[in-house]
């Protein structure tokens, strides 16, 4: 979808800090950090919200590349958070899906 953000993002066209990437996902830094580690993790796949991604094969992969990403690439070992906002009334802007991973410090509820 070349009017789509993070699609723009995902062929490269636009640039973004890349911390992890493979034939499936991708996952870079958010532009407006919301805690010191704020990441984004999407599939290259256009889909636009959670609501949408109907496939339980590329829900299982996203949750499996959080938790590889937190993990392994991040090294939130004190732990994280994870977000997903569905929909304008879940404070949904850009409209392909993605995974927030937040860290480095204590999540306030
Ligand atoms: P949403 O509110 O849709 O769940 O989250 C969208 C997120 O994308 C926001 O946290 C926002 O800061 C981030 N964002 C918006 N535009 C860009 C951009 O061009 N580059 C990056 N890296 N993040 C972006
Ligand atoms: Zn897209």
């Amino acid at each position: 979808m070349s009017d789509c953000l993070f699609c723009r993002i995902a062929s490269g066209e636009l640039p973004a800090e890349l911390v992890y990437e493979d034939d499936d996902v991708l996952a870079f830094r958010d532009i407006h950090p919301k805690a010191p580690t704020h990441v984004l993790l999407i599939p290259r796949r256009h889909v636009p919200t959670l609501a949408d991604a109907e496939d339980p094969a590329l829900l299982a992969l996203l949750m499996q590349r959080v938790q590889y990403v937190a993990d392994e690439v991040l090294g939130l070992a004190a732990g994280y958070r994870v977000v997903i906002n569905v929909r304008e009334g879940g404070g949904q802007e850009v409209f392909h899906l993605h995974i927030h991973i937040l860290g480095g410090k204590k999540m306030p509820f």
